[in-house]
């Protein structure tokens, strides 16, 4: 058996770090649904939420191919991101737009986290020579890629300009 090193060792902090993260994130994106008035926010969150369900499994696959059993270390930025949209749901009133630009204020923070680690989990994956793994992580950076951009364009076809008008 390879010693593992300590780069290694950050490698596999930071993916149980992403792990409790996106777990807690099935846990959240219902209630952010729930909260939202548009119907598209609604169905962008619904959909981000099946997408997030499929990036635990991989995560769990990641963990597979490193020899790893998969387990999770608590993100507090993610802890703090979550509170964050809780807070918003409560200051905002139902059924606004206002409402849905907070909401995309604390989804976009939480999609810059995701891509941030992600980011550098996959850097890190290819130095160590962990391609497959790398393959995996890059899979999930492009779907947080691609829900960044989706929320933009929700905030900016509508969103915004109704919640001007509040
Ligand atoms: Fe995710
Ligand atoms: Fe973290
Ligand atoms: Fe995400």
């Amino acid at each position: 058996m390879e010693t593992e090193s300590k780069l290694y060792q950050l490698f596999e902090d930071e993916l149980k770090d992403i792990y409790w993260a996106e777990t807690h994130l099935v846990k959240a994106l219902p209630k952010m649904a729930e909260a939202a008035t548009s119907e598209q926010l609604k169905k962008a969150f619904e959909k981000h939420l099946e997408v997030t369900q499929k990036q635990v499994s991989r995560l769990e696959e990641v963990f597979s191919v490193l020899g790893k059993k998969a387990s999770a270390k608590k993100c507090e930025a993610m802890s703090g991101l979550i509170e964050e949209a809780n807070t918003i749901i409560g200051d905002t009133e139902k059924d606004t737009m206002t409402r849905d630009c907070g909401l995309i204020f604390a989804a976009q923070k939480v999609e810059h986290y995701e891509i941030a680690t992600y980011g550098c989990l996959k850097a890190v994956a290819n130095i160590l020579g962990e391609k497959e793994a790398a393959e995996l992580l890059n899979q999930t950076l492009q779907e947080e890629k691609n829900t960044d951009v989706e929320l933009t364009v929700i905030a900016e076809s509508f969103v915004n300009q109704e919640a001007e008008k509040e």
